[in-house]
């Protein structure tokens, strides 16, 4: 069942250390071992100094909203997310401001999320799925 999952690694692998970080509990992006510059959707090249399978670095996942929006159709049908929901950009300082996006966690029709936010993220491994995915919530100012 959980192998129908639209999420979880690409065929090609190139994500793979992304979605092991979410089962061991941690977010991982990629940081070029070389130049440190970090990277953001996963690539096979540092796109700065074209290092071949960059790597990879721990973050955490604390960060401020740079854009967010609400969805009320279920693009993914298997979500086991209610309607609507909001989803985030997050921006993560400790992480050359690198972006990721993620589902505020319990948002729906009247949630309000302010740009600039702060938001921490947790691991949410659903029942029967294979692979968790992050989750953000506001940090009380
Ligand atoms: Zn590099």
């Amino acid at each position: 069942m959980s192998a129908e999952l639209p999420w979880g690694p690409a065929p090609d692998g190139v994500d793979t250390p992304y979605w092991d970080g979410l089962l061991a509990g941690e977010l991982r992006l990629q940081r070029c071992g070389c130049c440190a510059t970090w990277i953001w959707g996963p690539q096979w090249l540092c796109p700065r100094c074209h290092t071949f399978d960059p790597g990879w670095a721990p973050v955490e996942p604390v960060g401020t909203v740079y854009s967010w929006s609400r969805s009320w159709y279920p693009f993914i049908a298997e979500l086991p997310v209610p309607l609507p929901y909001v989803t985030v950009l997050v921006q993560l300082p400790q992480a050359g401001n690198r972006r990721v996006l993620g589902i505020l966690h319990e948002s729906g029709a009247d949630t309000e999320i302010a740009i600039g936010a702060r938001v921490s993220g947790r691991f949410v491994h659903d029942p029967g799925a294979t692979w968790p995915l992050l989750r953000w919530t506001e940090v009380a100012r």
